[in-house]
């Protein structure tokens, strides 16, 4: 629990320093910081991220690429459609508990195909319907009114889960009534890079 080389940023500070290296990320202006050798050895003994994403498992939706970050500076959760389940929840209470995140982004993304099977409602095999059905309260809320269907659930689904975290109890509801975590909904697009912040 060691804190590494960097202070404690607030909630909003660490969303402007996603916000400055994502802009970078669009411009192609990337600094690639803290990847070296130097950083490598300095988080042996422990880590400190400033935020921590909950984004999908796409694989053209990286976010410590997208938002030009280094090691040890977001602490990463990735599963389609980036839903919740326990286990998953449980990895994020550690890190708001124990590694003290002052920030939480749940990262959707344009052209979700886990969030689009949940659109489409064509039988899917496996255990996708497991995860389709955690979706689609997103898209039953969305469903008739109009626009891009597809878009609009993608947004949904991400304030779902920003909302169901926020409300989480133990651990974090208590954590962000106490003014120490923020929590975020964003999209990421695909064809420009930009991250959008969606308003509650
Ligand atoms: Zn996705």
């Amino acid at each position: 629990m060691a804190t590494i080389n960097q202070q404690q940023l607030t909630g909003d500070e660490a969303l402007t320093r996603l916000t400055d290296g994502n802009a970078r990320y669009v411009q192609a202006q990337m600094e690639h910081p803290r990847r070296g050798i130097e950083r490598r050895q300095e988080l042996v003994g422990g880590q400190s991220p400033f935020a921590l994403v909950l984004g999908c498992a796409d694989s053209r939706v990286s976010p410590t690429v997208l938002f030009d970050q280094g090691l040890g500076d977001l602490f990463v959760i990735r599963v389609a459609g980036n839903v919740l389940d326990t286990t998953v929840l449980a990895s994020i209470e550690y890190a708001a508990a124990f590694l003290a995140v002052p920030l939480i982004v749940v990262l959707g993304h344009s052209n979700c195909g886990a969030v689009g099977a949940a659109v489409a409602g064509k039988p899917v095999p496996g255990h996708l319907p497991d995860l389709v059905s955690i979706i689609q309260p997103a898209v039953d809320q969305v469903q008739d009114g109009g626009g891009d269907i597809l878009n609009n659930a993608i947004q949904a689904n991400a304030r779902r889960v920003a909302d169901e975290l926020a409300a989480s109890q133990p651990v974090l509801a208590d954590l962000v009534q106490a003014g120490t975590l923020k929590i975020v909904a964003a999209e990421y697009y695909l064809d420009d890079g930009r991250v959008e912040w969606l308003d509650k």
